[in-house]
């Protein structure tokens, strides 16, 4: 399971969706893609591919408040699309 490969199918998927921007302030960039689990701990490519797109403070804010807000966070941008 590579992320290069899986990140090339995931942004093609959101500029379909029209998500371009950052899903918790709207930045426009820098942008990065956001999973619920730190990538090392993923196994399988649909947790690969359940992430929202970050701007990278709002990443690293939600990176530091702790793996389990981390995962409730990411989810609830994603329930809320
Ligand atoms: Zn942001």
């Amino acid at each position: 399971m590579n992320w290069n490969n899986i990140r090339r199918q995931v942004k093609k998927d959101f500029e379909r969706l029209g998500v371009t921007r950052c899903e918790k302030c709207e930045a426009a960039y820098p942008l990065g893609f956001a999973h619920r689990y730190k990538r090392r701990f993923i196994k399988t490519a649909e947790e690969m591919k359940t992430v929202a797109l970050l701007c990278n403070p709002c990443h690293e804010k939600i990176e530091f408040s702790g793996h389990e807000n981390m995962f409730d966070a990411i989810t609830e941008i994603i329930e809320a699309r």
